[in-house]
């Protein structure tokens, strides 16, 4: 069995000002593949070019330093998607993906639908993030830079950046790897 910590940034609007709710859509994913010894055998990054809203808000460039010119330059969700299934593939084809909370799953979720792709491979999850509420329940559900913190981890890379964001979980990930229910 081997673990794909995944995170993804999406195109965003600052909840603030937004007036109408559009889709958010996968424009970076980053993961990072964990063996059962517990180490990092692996990673991934890859941008993608949305297709519902392409031109990215100020919000989401400012929120995660992802530019125009990376998504105008990147191929769509479903090469991409496909480059990183080969990956995690190319390990194992028995998996776990891992994410802080279940975001990810549903916009991976989304993106497919909208691009008429399988969603089966999305099947086999957990929400690292639920769990560490339970087995730390002091700490309780918290964002991942709470969580970091409160385990005495820096918040290594740039926040909100899907690779960086996924080395992050995978130090917590890789803290508590006995005590992951799947
Ligand atoms: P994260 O993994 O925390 O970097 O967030 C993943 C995605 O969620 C981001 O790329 C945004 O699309 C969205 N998101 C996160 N935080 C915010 C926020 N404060 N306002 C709007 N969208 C957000
Ligand atoms: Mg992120």
């Amino acid at each position: 069995m081997h673990y794909i910590i995944v995170d993804l940034e999406a195109t965003c609007w600052d909840r603030a000002t937004q007036t109408e709710r559009k889709p958010n859509e996968i424009i970076e994913i980053g993961a990072v593949c964990v063996n059962e010894q517990k180490e990092i055998i692996g990673e991934f990054m890859a941008f993608v070019k949305p297709i519902l809203n392409p031109t990215l808000s100020d919000f989401c460039v400012s929120l995660t330093t992802i530019t125009q010119e990376q998504v105008d330059n990147a191929e769509y969700f479903p090469l991409v998607c496909s480059n990183f299934q080969t990956w995690i593939e190319g390990f194992d084809s028995a998996y776990f993906l891992c994410s802080w909370g279940n975001y990810d799953k549903g916009q991976f979720r989304h993106d497919c639908l909208l691009h008429n792709l399988p969603i089966e491979w999305l099947e086999n999850h957990i929400s690292v993030k639920h769990q560490y509420g339970k087995i730390r329940s002091k700490i309780g559900l918290v964002g991942m830079g709470k969580a970091l913190k409160a385990e005495g981890f820096e918040l290594e890379g740039t926040h909100h950046r899907g690779i960086d964001d996924a080395r992050n979980i995978s130090k917590i990930f890789i803290k508590y790897f006995e005590k992951w229910k799947y």
